[in-house]
Order: C-alpha cells, then sequence, then structure tokens
C-alpha cells in the first residue's frame, strides 16, 4: 500500500522548502520527568523523511509533505544552529524535542555525525531531551552508542496500536507489538526514559471497536511506558485516511469517545484513584486532540467542542477525572446511539456521520 506522495502537487511542495531552515521551532509549557513545570522547545528539523514512508508508509503519515530527499548533513547542522540561535542556546528551556519526520537514530534518514551534534549538544546544555524512533532502531549496540554520547533522554515511539491485526492492516505500520517489546527491554536495560504513542481510531474502524481497543492498549502498555500520548487521527493532506474522509468512509473521532476513554482508562493510571503526581500513578497520560473541533480533527457537533477539548486538555495536566464534570451537549445522546448500533449490528467500518460537506450529499454518497 502507497500513499499518494509523488503527485505533482506534493514534489513542488517538496523542492520549495529551505534545506538550511528548520521546519518550525516553538516553544511550549511542558513538565520535566519530575513533575515539575518547565519551557519545553520543540525543533521540527527539516529531513529527508522516514525509511518506511520510502518504501511503504503508515495510512494516516503526512509527514512526507514536510520532507526534501536532498538534505545533507551540512544542511541539518545549519537548521539546528539556527534553532539554537533562535532560543539563545536554549537559555530559558529545560527539555528540547528533537522531531526529524521519522527517527532521529537511523542512519539512513539521518547523518551519524548530526545525531552525535544533537545528543552531545543537548547533554552539554543539560537539556532533557527527546527524540522520536521506530523500534528497529532501538538494538543495543545502537543505544550503548546513543548513550555514551548522552547518558539520559527520551525516545518516543509511534507504536499507535498494540494489536497485531491492527498494526498490519488499518496502520500499515511495518513493526509488530514483538518488536516494540523488545524496543521497551532495551531502553529499559540502558535507563532510557520511554514515551508511548498511541493512535485513537485507525482507518478502517468503528467508533465503538476504537474505543474498546484505544482503553485496552493504554492498559497494555502502561506498566512499561513513562508516558502515553494518545493521538486523536487528524486527516493530513495526500495519505491514505485522506482518502477514505473525501469519501465520506471515515470520521474523525467524536470528542465524547475520548472522555470516555479517558474515564475507562483512568484506573489503569490511577490504580488508587489518584491524580497526576500521586504515589499510585502507574505513568502520565496525555491526550492531545491536534485540530480538535475541526471537521479533519476529533470533534464533536460544532457547538460543545472549545468546551470538551479544554477539558481533555486540562486532564492531560492535572490527571482529574473532575474536569468532566458538567460537560453535556445534546450531540451526546446522538454519538451514544452510533455506539450501540455499532455493538449491536455487523457494522466493521462503523456508521458515524461526519460533519463534513451537507447531509443530503453525504446521504446520496453512501
Ligand atoms: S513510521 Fe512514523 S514517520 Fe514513518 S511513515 Fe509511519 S508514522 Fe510516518
Ligand atoms: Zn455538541
Amino acid at each position: 500500500m502507497k500513499a499518494p506522495a509523488n503527485t505533482p502537487w506534493a514534489k513542488e511542495r517538496q523542492q520549495s522548502w529551505d534545506a538550511n531552515k528548520p521546519a518550525t521551532v516553538y516553544v511550549t509549557p511542558e513538565t520535566l520527568p519530575d513533575g515539575i513545570p518547565c519551557s519545553a522547545v520543540t525543533v521540527i528539523l527539516r529531513t529527508k523523511g522516514c525509511h518506511w514512508w520510502w518504501s511503504s508508509g503508515c495510512t494516516f503519515c503526512g509527514y512526507f509533505n514536510d520532507t526534501r530527499d536532498d538534505v545533507t548533513s551540512e544542511n541539518l547542522h545549519s537548521q539546528w544552529e539556527l534553532a539554537k540561535q533562535k532560543y539563545d542556546n536554549f537559555a530559558e528551556q529545560k527539555m528540547v524535542k528533537i522531531y526529524t519526520s521519522g527517527s532521529l537514530l537511523e542512519d539512513r534518514e539521518i547523518p551519524l555525525d548530526f545525531q552525535e551534534t544533537v545528543l552531545r549538544d543537548c547533554y552539554e546544555l543539560g537539556k532533557e531531551l527527546i527524540v522520536e524512533s521506530r523500534c528497529e532502531q532501538l538494538t543495543k549496540e545502537k543505544l550503548l552508542w546513543a548513550t555514551s554520547i548522552n547518558p539520559t533522554f527520551t525516545v518516543a515511539i509511534g507504536l499507535e496500536a498494540y494489536d497485531d491485526e491492527v498494526l498490519r492492516f488499518h496502520i500499515n505500520k511495518g513493526f509488530s507489538t514483538r518488536a516494540w517489546d523488545r524496543a521497551i527491554e532495551n531502553l529499559r536495560n540502558f535507563n532510557i526514559r520511554i514515551k508511548t504513542y498511541l493512535m485513537f481510531k485507525p482507518p478502517f474502524m468503528s467508533e465503538r471497536d476504537a474505543l474498546d481497543h484505544g482503553v485496552r492498549w493504554i492498559k497494555d502498555v502502561a506498566e512499561r511506558s513513562d508516558e502515553i500520548s494518545v493521538n486523536p487521527m487528524n486527516i493530513q493532506r495526500g495519505t491514505v485516511i485522506d482518502r477514505l474522509h473525501r469519501n465520506n468512509e471515515y470520521r474523525p473521532p467524536w470528542l465524547w469517545s475520548l472522555v470516555e476513554m479517558i474515564k475507562q482508562a483512568h484506573p489503569f493510571i490511577y490504580p488508587e484513584g489518584g491524580v497526576n503526581g500521586s504515589p499510585d500513578q502507574v505513568c502520565r497520560l496525555i491526550i492531545h486532540p491536534t485540530a480538535g473541533g475541526k471537521i479533519r480533527g476529533a470533534h464533536n457537533c460544532g457547538s460543545c467542542d472549545k468546551f470538551v477539548v479544554a477539558a481533555i486538555e486540562r486532564y492531560a495536566v492535572s490527571g482529574d477525572l473532575r474536569e468532566f464534570e458538567g460537560l453535556s451537549c445534546g450531540c451526546e445522546s446522538i454519538w451514544r446511539e452510533e455506539l450501540a448500533l455499532e455493538s449491536a449490528l455487523p457494522l466493521p467500518l462503523g456508521i458515524s456521520q461526519s460533519r463534513r460537506g451537507s447531509r443530503v450529499e453525504n446521504l446520496r454518497s453512501l
């Protein structure tokens, strides 16, 4: 399966990027591993992208939109210098997140000398470093090398689903849960912090299944992750999920489903009923609905969206279910009805109607 990355618009866009400038650099509030709030800088580098994308690619991944296939080590060093200059060598930021539209520790994507520069600079500047990676790079040899330069950092892995069938047929992830198990074991042995990304509502899945699976995956990975970040699907241009969405064959998740998932998963994160920072906390659980409330992101009816998104974001900080008290809207009963129907009827792809387009046109296209 291959998403349409070679269309003329995609190629033109890729060649338009300046390889010496990072894609973007920005600062956000964050929390350090010990729970202390801090400021974090996110550096998104312009790279060659993900090697899995070159041969296949995940069904929802639109990172190829931001890449250039001719980026060199000199380009990357120049991008890194610009990022450091912009924020005065990250003087005010305790945490640095480096995103490469792929894996920082993958030699085919990122030249080894640049990997070393990032690891060394962040160590010497005394910053908490977070990098992203697939599983296959996280071998003992690679981690031995990386920790010899920077002994403590966090690796964020886009696991998406702790389910081999979903990884293979819904996401086209190109690795299995066993590969994740192995990677986690290696990371643990090197004392590296683990952040796990899960995807809420992959393609070809009903809302009901998404909710049930979402809760189960959180339970399955909580003990072995320091942090779980659940990403509700948002539709990126030129991807397989984009085609399904345009065809009215996929609705991004309801915000109500996210609230329900949090309520059901909360006891696996806080077995004694605690909140963020409590002694019973198994790991951190973060849900950030990118494009929340928009047609291409997790959304409700249009009028309650911003309140529900705000409550979900507050929960990511507090870990307190009371954030959801008092939230209600007429659309909640439609969502409940859809879940009930999807449980009762053989509807593997679900029946959710999106807000996209007119109702009549949507019905005609069915
Ligand atoms: S592994 Fe990550 S970067 Fe690569 S195609 Fe999948 S989602 Fe995109
Ligand atoms: Zn509503």
